[in-house]
């Protein structure tokens, strides 16, 4: 076994890795970038060595400095993690020439599983089902149109070298191919400096169900179950889950075998997954009709490994670096046993009801939920709760990589039981300082086809009037949570008992108090009275809406929140004050409520007129107007950037342009005005 190794990785990954290093006795190198100088993926190794700047290309994709990194610590093996150059057959080849083991797959096998369409003619040849499409050299737009009128609308046109949900559109019918081919081949040139596509057909009803395998060098194979990855949005993994719902151990067999078929074709080594597209042509819950095709192989450890450690005891990691040591597999495939169900949720910075535009800013509270690590026990796995991070309360949640913020990974006896741990998991996380979809990822556990297990990739569509701009928490109640914890404040800062009945200032007569909130956007005035028994009386809004009622509070047993009641009803709430903000986490959810100071405020409102600003730090990738352009509300008018997505800016209002403020290419912070619009 390995002494030392280096990860050439960061965040979650390079943390998880460095975990399993240590319970071996093996020792770690961390990289860092200038961004990461501080990172907890730092911390967590034995040793770091700075590669370069902020931005990937400059830092974890120069392979140059990392294999100095590793020649210079004397680390004996390189575990590249996710994404970066964990697929990158280049570094896998200098690993070996420099003498250095490279923690994956022969060079080989990722070169001919990197590219979709070649990989597809690969396994054409070794008899796996693939999704009808075209997937040939030729590129010809004219040909590829052709192909595609003649397969059926709605198609599917892919980058080939794409990734991470990146360069893929759906085209409904053929007067929009050639608009979605050429918007295809800039995202795919710009992220994977190609331009190839193939075709495919759109796969109805479509699930994504994935096979994790493991080869090591002494020609064994096996296959360690499925994963069910099928609620996506932007094509990419939200939730995930082992084993699949409804699968059956003949169509588990029949995909694993055809999935170690695959990875045989290659001369696979390592932990590989081979993702298949299902078809449901009978609807939900007919597994006996369900088709899988072969989509492709990632080369590498998966985000996601975690829920197939949860069904079946194993540290993927660790059967990593074994192999990669010369070991033969731990376990063969008739010594697999599946456990319980898990399932992955992936905490991203991001705001799902704006399109999930990815969001920065600082983790100012971050609190997890009370976990148990999935130890191995003699039995089998232990059923918990697991966060997986790479961040720490203070951190910063940059631009230069992408949106997650941590895995909070759940396993049950049964899948009730997942979803269960999953809900009370995610009520637990409190974060302040970063907008995330914990909440939304808590609404899509919730909703009725997630709970149901009625999975396709549409889920999150077909759900959304039920997941989006929803609002788990009352303005009553935000009100009531926030005033009582201004009162608990304001008595401990008086040294008062903060719930005593009789402390001094109680014992001026009945008066009011008067508050003004904006929550969502709207302001509203509360008035609380003292009354003469000592009781308080909050009344919140106005007209129809106005609530009335008895407000009553008292530390909860943890000391960490309130239990408060007000107008019948009684909730335990946490409120963190950031500035004017008021975080409020309730059972139900959680929301944000904002204190007015009505006069600081007067004047306001003026709007931020024609300026068009940058909703968060990224790269300007093109304008679609010029200056002098009359445009309507709505209209695209620039597309930017950031955190591995594109973004389009659109027009606000009715208007003339009357500046371009940057140029395509350039990178700009957030808040930055991209262009000027002259109103009307
Ligand atoms: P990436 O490399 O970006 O992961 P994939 O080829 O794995 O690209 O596809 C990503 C996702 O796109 C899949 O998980 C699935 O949801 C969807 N998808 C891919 N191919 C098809 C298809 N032929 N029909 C329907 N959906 C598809
Ligand atoms: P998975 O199926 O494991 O989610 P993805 O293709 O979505 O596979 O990519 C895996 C992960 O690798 C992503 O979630 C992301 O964190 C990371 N990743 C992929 N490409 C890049 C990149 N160019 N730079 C940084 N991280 C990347
Ligand atoms: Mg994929």
């Amino acid at each position: 076994m390995f002494k030392k190794i280096l990860i050439a990785n960061r965040g979650e990954i390079a943390c998880r890795v460095a975990a399993t290093a240590r319970r071996m006795g093996i020792q770690t190198v961390a990289v860092y970038s200038d961004a990461d100088a501080q990172a907890k993926h730092v911390a967590a190794c034995d040793e770091a060595v700075h590669i370069g700047g902020s931005a990937p290309k400059d830092s974890y994709l120069r392979w140059e400095n990392i294999l100095a990194a590793a020649k210079a610590t004397g680390a004996q093996a390189v575990h590249p993690g996710y994404g970066f150059l964990s697929e990158n057959e280049d570094f896998a080849n200098a690993c070996a020439a420099a003498g250095v083991v490279f923690i994956g797959p022969p060079a080989s096998a990722i070169q001919a599983m990197g590219l979709k369409a070649e990989s597809k003619r690969l396994m054409d040849a070794a008899g796996v089902p693939l999704v009808p499409g075209y997937h040939g050299a030729n590129q010809d737009p004219a040909l590829l149109h052709s192909e595609a009128d003649g397969m059926g609308y709605p198609v599917l046109i892919k980058a080939s070298a794409g990734g991470g949900g990146k360069g893929m559109r759906v085209v409904e019918k053929s007067e929009d191919f050639a608009a979605a081919l050429a918007s295809c081949q800039r995202e795919a040139i710009n992220s994977f400096g190609s331009d190839a596509v193939l075709v495919e057909k759109y796969v109805q009803r479509p699930r994504h169900i994935e096979i994790q395998v493991f080869a090591d060098t002494q020609g064994n194979c096996v296959y360690l179950f499925e994963r069910d990855c099928s609620v996506q949005r932007r094509h990419q993994k939200v939730l995930e889950e082992a084993p699949a719902p409804g699968m059956t151990p003949e169509l588990r067999r029949a995909m694993g075998e055809v999935a170690v078929a695959a990875a045989r074709a290659v001369n696979y080594v390592g932990a590989g997954t081979v993702e298949f597209i299902v078809e449901q042509p009978q609807g939900y819950g007919h597994p006996e009709a369900m088709k899988f095709y072969f989509m492709e192989m990632n080369t590498r450890l998966q985000v996601e490994h975690p829920v197939t450690e949860a069904i079946t005891g194993l540290d993927l990691v660790e059967w990593q670096l074994r192999v990669a040591s010369g070991e033969p597999l731990p376990l063969k495939q008739e010594q697999l046993v599946l456990t319980g169900h898990a399932i992955e949720a992936r905490i991203c910075a991001e705001n799902p009801d704006n399109n999930f535009l990815p969001a920065t800013g600082t983790l100012q509270v971050y609190r997890k939920p009370g976990h148990t690590a999935f130890e191995r026990a003699a039995d089998g796995p232990t059923h918990g709760v697991r966060v997986d991070d790479g961040v720490r309360e203070g951190d910063a949640i940059s631009p230069f990589y992408d949106s997650m913020v941590a895995k909070l990974i759940v396993h049950g006896a049964t899948r009730e039981q997942a979803l269960a741990r999953l809900d009370a998991a995610l009520a637990q996380t409190r974060i302040v300082g970063l907008t995330t979809n914990v909440q939304f990822l808590r609404r899509v556990a919730r909703s009725d086809s997630f709970a149901k297990g009625r999975l396709d990739t549409a889920l999150i569509q077909r759900e959304a009037d039920v997941l989006f701009n929803q609002e788990p928490v009352g303005l009553a109640l935000a009100a009531a949570a926030d005033v009582a914890q201004t009162l608990t404040d304001e008595r401990a800062a008086e040294g008062a008992d903060p719930f005593s009945k009789t402390d001094g200032w109680r014992l001026h007569t009945e008066f009011a108090r008067r508050f003004a909130f904006e929550f969502h956007g709207e302001t509203v005035q509360a008035t609380l009275s003292y009354l003469h028994d000592g009781a308080l009386r909050l009344s919140v809004g106005e007209g129809d809406r106005a609530v009335s009622g008895l407000l009553a509070f008292e530390p909860t047993a943890t000391g960490d929140g309130l239990v408060v009641s007000y107008a019948g009803q009684r909730s335990t709430v946490q409120v963190v004050r950031r500035g004017e903000v008021g975080h409020v986490f309730t059972p139900a959810g959680a929301t944000q409520i904002t204190s007015v100071d009505l006069l600081a405020h007067a004047g306001d409102g003026q709007g931020e007129g024609g300026r068009l600003t940058a909703p968060m730090p990224g790269k300007v990738v093109s304008f679609a107007v010029q200056a002098g352009d009359v445009v309507t509300k709505g209209q695209p008018l620039a597309v930017m950037e950031a955190m591995k997505m594109e973004h389009t800016i659109a027009a606000p209002a009715d208007g003339t342009v009357a500046e371009l403020m940057f140029a395509p290419g350039d990178q700009v912070t957030e808040g930055a005005e991209l262009l000027k619009l002259t109103l009307g």
